[in-house]
């Protein structure tokens, strides 16, 4: 079964009543961002790819007061309560929630803005650690509320890099542009196409009804500043500097197989998951441009395998996910979405279909791995916005 997508205004409902608890009043400034699910172009964002995300109708809402200090207090369902001094310049905290608040403020601070004391409550429907990007979707609703607080305007692109610089320096996450751009440009019905090496955003339209998105999370966390991530990184970055060319844009296959010898085993195989990728997501652009999908099955397939056994960042529940929604009527394509490690799996189906296939994904995924996923369909979706 689908599991049905609460509303903004639901999510806004449950800040207040927060606010209320904790801090006797309701918000007055209010801010939206969401997660986001990547269809195509995975692990290129940061080899100068191309991306094909689109922002999802989960959210982080964040509702807030002034409070006439110099603090920030924030709460969060069931982390502790962070407070954060605004007047000091910010450090890494033990309080690992508390970080993305940190390098938000950070971000701020460094275009000179100085954000007032507050009080906040912050309610998700993104899944946390399901490589849905709640990450992002927090930094982008954080900048958000902070140009709320302010009363100013940021430049979107401006407020996606200073995100994702918050992400770096004080979660540790050296990611590309993806998460925070999907979030902050996010457009319903409208695809993102990434050019993640002029970081130039190109919307797509995604109208037809009779297509739906399936997002399927594996119940499989993962924790991507454990190593995992930064290694597949630096990988990519030796094969490039061994191909001896200035971008991945610029390599071909027949560059990796050359290198071959010289980059290993594990190198080699990188560097042929980053080429052909960055073709795949350009042949899949063309398929929803033209809306002739017939390779979108067989690009999405080949992605799934590429990171599996090439960049090695899938795992069994991904793998089975993925199998199984790949077999059933009415599916176009499956594949594992976001950093990996476990997380989450995409889906594009026939609408007339997306019931059944979420119904029999949960049914057998939890017979084989006996985890209960989280399974539901989404539009694309609006990015970060003020509400109030
Ligand atoms: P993903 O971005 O794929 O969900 P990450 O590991 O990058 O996974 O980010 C998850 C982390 O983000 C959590 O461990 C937590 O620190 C923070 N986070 C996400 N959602 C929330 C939330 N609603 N409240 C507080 N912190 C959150
Ligand atoms: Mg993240």
């Amino acid at each position: 079964m689908l599991q049905v997508n609460q509303t903004i205004n639901d999510l806004v409902a449950n800040a207040n009543a927060d606010m209320r608890r904790f801090y006797g009043k309701d918000g007055t400034v209010v801010a939206a961002a969401p997660g986001r699910v990547n269809l195509i172009g995975e692990h290129i964002d940061y080899c100068d790819g191309f991306v094909l995300p689109l922002a999802i109708e989960r959210y982080i809402v964040v509702s807030a007061k002034p409070n006439g200090t110099s603090e920030a207090r924030l709460h969060s369902s069931d982390q502790p309560e962070a407070i954060v001094d605004l007047s000091a310049p910010q450090e890494i905290s033990n309080l690992k929630w508390s970080n993305y608040i940190r390098g938000v403020v950070k971000g701020f601070n460094d275009l000179g803005h100085e954000v007032p004391g507050f009080d906040a409550c912050i309610v998700s429907s993104v899944p946390s650690g399901g490589g849905l990007s709640s990450s992002a979707a927090l930094e982008c609703a954080l900048a958000t509320l902070f140009e709320g607080l302010l009363g100013i305007a940021l430049d979107i692109r401006e407020k996606a890099l200073l995100a994702q610089k918050a992400e770096h320096e004080f979660a540790g996450v050296p990611c590309g542009i993806m998460d925070q751009f999907a979030s902050a440009f996010g457009e319903v019905d409208q695809l993102i196409k990434i050019d993640c090496r002029t970081s130039e955003p190109e919307m797509l339209p995604f109208s037809n009804p009779d297509l739906s998105i399936i997002v399927a999370n594996t119940c499989v966390s993962h924790d991507l500043s454990d190593g995992g991530y930064a290694s597949r990184r630096k990988t990519t970055e030796d094969g490039i500097a061994i191909i001896g060319k200035e971008s991945w844009r610029e390599a071909t296959i027949e560059d990796v197989f050359a290198q071959k010898t010289k980059m290993g085993d594990i190198t080699f195989r990188r560097s042929r998951h980053v080429v052909s990728e960055i073709q795949r997501t350009m042949d899949a652009v063309t398929a929803f441009k033209t809306g002739d999908l017939s390779n979108i099955g067989q690009l999405m397939a080949d992605s799934h395998s590429s990171l599996r056994d090439d960049f090695e960042v899938s795992c069994e529940e991904l793998d089975f996910m993925v199998e199984i929604a790949t077999a059933l009527p009415g599916v176009l394509g499956a594949r594992m979405t976001g950093g990996g490690f476990g997380g989450s799996t995409v889906t594009l189906c026939e609408t007339k279909h997306a019931q059944e296939v979420g119904k029999t994904m949960h049914e057998r995924y939890l017979a084989k791995t006996g985890i209960t996923p989280v399974i539901f369909a989404t539009r694309p979706a609006k990015g970060a916005h003020l509400i109030s």
